[in-house]
């Protein structure tokens, strides 16, 4: 690994300031999980992007991409943190069905769905978790039944990101209804605005409705809605959980703008700060940085030819402990006021510290729970043997 830039590399990230520079709004948008204002002002900012050819630039230009590598990508999302730009409400969609479907759809599944992806008019919900399947996934229990030239969905997910107002979904659903376990499941797209769907929101700490539980009952799409060979949905959903664990969905130019954030904030409260604040906000520094370089890493290898093993949980551990503890500190540092919503009149921007940690708490959890990371580093990393 290289870790100079190229010129072509610097033209590039001047390319995409001077966007951003131009483009981004000027206040912070409404938050997408508030309210459906928040969350179409959110779309609109995805038409945007993809306006500008911005919506993802790894991906081929035929589906509004810009078909550059992922050193790029992650360049990309620097000076997308820097600018201050909006949270993608398409992040599902974008960083985790996108790919995939790049690399296991068919040629009319990518035509059909990577465009309205791209530009925001669809966005997607990923409905894997089940009340009975969240860490052990492979006991989804909800069912694909064919019927002629189309599956009939039923079921119950629960904990879907964006599904209170999002278009679409992908879920898993157990089209062999003799498997068991990883076998017979397939990844199937459904609109959430199906006949027999039913979404009943969820309430967070915070009090947004980030997530929907999704009761299906007889949901009938066409066959070609289904992401690769019927029974292969396990191996399709492991190459999306290594995008989402490994590299796209947290990328660490998110990190690294907490981690100067903190900075900030350590500056403004210097003459209340003792010694294990500096140190905790140097350590934080340090970690986003060393992140970032290891994500270059993991960027390299795949340019190269790799693939994201299991090392991907890992980087999962890393980024969602990261978080947390930089979180931890920035309230530390506040002392009383961090208690202070963001919503109240004196908090000025202090309340973004206290809205970060309530989401930084769920980091250990999403995306397969740090426990369960542990787990496959253990077995499959160390070679220890399965508890
Ligand atoms: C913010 C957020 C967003 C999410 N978004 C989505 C989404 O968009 N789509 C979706 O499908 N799901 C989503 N989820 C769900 C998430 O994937 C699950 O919550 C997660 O997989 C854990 O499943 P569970 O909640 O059923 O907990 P359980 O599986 O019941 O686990 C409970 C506890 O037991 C531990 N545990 C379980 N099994 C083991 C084991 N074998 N070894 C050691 N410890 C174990 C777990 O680590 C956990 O601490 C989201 C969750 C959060 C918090």
């Amino acid at each position: 690994m290289d870790l100079r830039y190229t010129d072509d590399q610097l033209a590039f990230r001047a390319e995409v300031r001077e966007w951003m520079a131009a483009n981004v709004p000027d206040e912070p948008l409404p938050s997408f999980d508030g309210t459906r204002a928040g969350f179409e002002a959110h779309r609109e900012w995805e038409a945007r992007l993809n306006a500008g050819r911005w919506g993802m630039v790894t991906w081929p230009e035929a589906y509004g991409g810009r078909g550059l590598d992922l050193i790029r990508w992650l360049i990309f999302e620097e000076e997308y943190y820097a600018a201050g730009a909006p949270q993608r409400v398409n992040q599902n969609g974008i960083f985790l069905l996108g790919p995939t479907l790049i690399d296991y759809g068919t040629q009319a599944q990518k035509a059909r769905f990577l465009p309205p992806m791209a530009n925001g008019e669809e966005i997607w919900a990923q409905a894997w978790s089940e009340p009975q399947a969240g860490s052990d996934l492979a006991a989804v229990r909800a069912k694909a039944v064919r019927d002629g030239d189309s599956y009939l969905l039923s079921g119950h997910k629960i904990w879907s990101s964006r599904a209170v107002m999002a278009d679409w979904a992908f879920g898993l659903f157990r089209t062999d209804p003799a498997s068991e376990r990883h076998k017979g499941l397939s990844l199937i797209l459904f609109p959430l605005d199906a006949e027999g769907v039913r979404r009943q929101a969820i309430a967070q700490i915070n009090g947004e409705t980030g997530f929907a539980e999704l009761f299906l009952d007889e949901v009938r799409v066409p066959v070609e809605n289904r992401v690769g060979a019927e029974g292969e949905g396990w191996r399709i959903c492991m190459a999306t959980a290594g995008f989402e664990r490994g590299l796209m969905l947290r990328s660490p130019a998110r990190f690294q703008m907490t981690a100067r954030r903190l900075v900030e904030l350590y500056e403004a409260n210097r003459e209340t700060c003792g010694p294990a604040q500096r140190d905790a906000v140097a350590q934080a520094w340090m970690a986003a940085e060393a992140y970032a370089l290891s994500v270059y890493a993991t960027a390299s290898r795949l340019i190269a030819g790799g693939g994201i093993g299991a090392e991907a949980s890992l980087n999962k551990i890393f980024w969602s402990e990261m978080d947390i503890a930089m979180h931890e500190t920035a309230l530390a540092i506040l002392g009383a006021r961090a208690e202070l919503l963001p919503t109240a009149p004196a908090a000025g921007d202090v309340g973004r510290w206290l809205d970060g940690y309530l989401f930084s708490l769920a980091g250990p959890i999403y995306a397969g729970t740090n426990d369960i990371q542990r787990n496959i580093i253990a077995e499959r990393l160390l070679g220890l043997p399965r508890a």
